[in-house]
């Protein structure tokens, strides 16, 4: 039996020397298990690695992080049901600034950059919640079940009962209309 792991609560990248100097840049490549995330949700499991590759550069007012996140995750085709484990590359475009005057950067705290809530948000915002194994999937047979991705059955299509059906049903059960009511003509 394994120990269980403490997930680390932040993924801190020493920023004082890139602050000293607007222009220094670094390089950083990382990976995380997904259970450093923190989340429950169901399309990411813990023991899943995430990339973590950008390229920091620092400004006067704060650091520039460009790069990709790379995320695995897990489903079920919203079609088929097909069991879905893929992974999806963010594009990381981003602004870490120690005073915060961009109303979408992050906040540098004792010159640290913390990368964590960048990727939780791209990680949630970019794993699809109801994904396709393909885009044209057929999907299943509405009567039999069957994956018509792989053949085809001899079901009919359900045909849903027209107006006029449910009037003629209607018309044996509700009283008949009676004759000699008043005319409107
Ligand atoms: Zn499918
Ligand atoms: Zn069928």
């Amino acid at each position: 039996m394994s120990t269980p792991r403490v997930a680390a609560r932040a993924l801190l990248v020493n920023a004082t020397e890139l602050l000293r100097r607007p222009g220094t840049e670094r390089d950083i490549d990382i990976q995380i298990s997904a259970d450093t995330l923190g989340l429950a949700d169901v399309r990411f499991h813990a023991d899943d690695e995430i990339s973590v590759t950008v390229h920091l550069e620092s400004l006067i007012d704060g650091i520039v992080v460009l790069g990709s996140v790379d995320v695995p995750w897990h489903g079920a085709c919203r079609r088929c049901l097909k069991p879905l484990d893929e992974h999806t590359v963010s594009d990381v475009d981003e602004l870490y600034q120690t005073v915060v005057t961009n109303p979408d950067a992050f906040e540098i705290i004792s010159d640290q950059l913390d990368l964590l809530p960048m990727v939780r948000e791209l990680a949630l915002l970019d794993a699809p919640e109801a994904p396709l194994c393909e885009p044209d999937c057929a999907g299943l047979c509405p009567v039999c079940g069957m994956d018509l991705n792989t053949g085809t059955c001899t079901c009919e299509a359900p045909v849903l009962p027209s107006v006029w059906d449910v009037l003629d049903q209607l018309k044996g059960v509700l009283p008949a209309e009676s004759d000699g009511g008043p005319d409107t003509n």
